[in-house]
């Protein structure tokens, strides 16, 4: 979401005759969009800005805007601490950056923008032409969260669920698509649960996907990220109905155990997101799923640990995240006290050697095999493309005559954890779009 949201900064700041410059020390304006989910997220903040500083030691001071959720979460604190800060904008009100730069100099002073404004913020950008539609392009279609995890600062940096107007979105889509986008991911914090009200018509995720299924000119149709509590039947349906919705999803569990679930409030258990995966299975068998998981969540026991693996063993998951759970400021789990850090590090190792394997089991199975691959680019000085598999995994293959947006067929000759390898030698005719 934050490459969503800086590509449409840059965007609110070209419309008003900013260009991006290479060569930090000829900027006039710094925008720094800030995430809050990894670790030390803040002080990675102060790290960056103290660089800039040492950068401009000797010649006037770039106009320094600190935007995104570690702006949201820290605000006053951060004009405080650090008066090289112009500017603190939180991630619903960035739309008000062009007329913050405008007024700068007139006004002077310390900024601090961090309200809620999340419906002005989209009718703002919807005035905005967009100027960086890629291949694989991001749209937004709602932000916010209500589900109140008790280790996620999302609810208090990102605010309520809001869901974008859907004309609105399907306006979006269609002018990326008209710049070049073949596969458009559909972004939220909890994207699935979309819900706008037109008329007394109740407009879901499903009904985003049917209307980007028509879109002629799209391939592919992926969103992220899903709360299990949201999958509904209509839209697992849509896993049957519309080709162009890709089979892979990013369904986070965050544990095995229905008791660390519980304690993490994260509102459903292990059996509820099992029938949620066979109800997927027997939409699309092929479908595959990725997730997140916390390791050494607070009071996590070796057995709470194993049924973790368990589960990780049961659904096979690809292409996952896993962390050692890290106290974030206001959360409710950050006033419990933290496991033993060795055990988390030892826990966290040897999941990752699971999800390693399951990931390496799952490349080979490409091995000598054809994969429909969405070129997204020409890497340079090499006659090589790169391009995703239906499933997300990053394909490197050689080619004499693909273009960039076309669905190929790759042949894959190698892989390995994180990618596979191949050829695209066939003729035209054999294509597979
Ligand atoms: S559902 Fe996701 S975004 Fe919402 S609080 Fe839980 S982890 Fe955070």
């Amino acid at each position: 979401m934050n490459e969503y949201d800086s590509n449409r900064i840059y965007d609110l700041l070209a419309n008003i005759g900013f260009n991006k410059t290479g060569i930090k020390t000829e900027a006039d304006c710094f925008v720094l969009n800030t995430c809050h989910i990894r670790e030390k997220a803040t002080e990675k903040v102060y790290d960056e800005i103290g660089r800039l500083k040492k950068s401009f030691k000797n010649s006037k001071k770039p106009l320094l805007i600190v935007s995104g959720c570690v702006a949201q979460a820290e605000s006053e604190e951060m004009l405080k601490r650090e008066p090289y800060i112009d500017a603190v904008i939180g991630p619903q009100s960035y739309h008000k950056i062009p007329d913050l730069i405008l007024n700068f100099e007139r006004k002077r002073g310390k900024f601090n923008e961090t309200d809620f404004d999340v419906i002005k913020k989209f009718d703002e950008l919807q005035k905005v032409p967009i100027s960086q539609a890629k291949i694989s392009s991001y749209l937004t279609i709602q932000e916010g969260c209500d589900k109140f995890c008790n280790f996620c600062v999302v609810p208090y940096t990102r605010g309520p669920e809001h869901s974008r107007p859907f004309q609105q979105i399907l306006d979006e889509a269609n002018i990326l698509v008209d710049q070049g986008a073949r596969e458009i991911t559909l972004l939220g914090q909890n994207v699935n649960a979309y819900n706008f009200l037109n008329n007394n018509k109740k407009y879901k995720l499903s009904s985003l996907i049917k209307e980007l299924d028509s879109i002629h000119s799209l391939k592919r149709i992926r969103y992220t990220t899903s709360h299990p509590k949201d999958m509904s039947d209509d839209l697992i349906d849509c896993y049957k109905k519309y080709k162009k919705l890709m089979p892979v999803l990013h369904l986070p569990i965050q544990s095995g155990s229905d008791r660390i679930l519980k304690l993490m409030n994260r509102k459903h258990d292990t059996k509820y997101y099992l029938e949620i995966v066979e109800k997927l299975k027997m939409a699309d068998k092929n479908i595959k799923i990725s997730s997140d998981f916390i390791i050494g969540y607070p009071e996590e026991t070796e057995k709470d640990y194993e049924d973790t693996i368990n589960i990780i063993k049961k659904v096979g998951f690809i292409n996952s995240y896993s962390y050692i759970y890290s106290a974030r400021p206001g959360t409710p789990a950050s006033n419990k006290k933290e496991n033993n850090f060795g055990t988390n590090k030892k826990r966290l190792k040897n999941l990752q050697n699971i999800l390693e394997s399951l990931q390496l089991n799952n490349n080979k199975k490409y091995i000598n095999k054809f994969c429909e691959v969405l070129v997204e680019k020409k890497l340079e000085n090499q006659n090589k493309y790169f391009g995703r598999t239906e499933f997300m995994t990053p394909v490197i293959f050689e080619s004499d005559n693909c273009n960039n947006g076309e669905v190929v067929k790759v042949k894959i000759v190698s892989y390995n954890r994180n990618n596979l390898f191949g050829f695209h030698k066939i003729s035209r005719n054999e294509r597979a779009a």
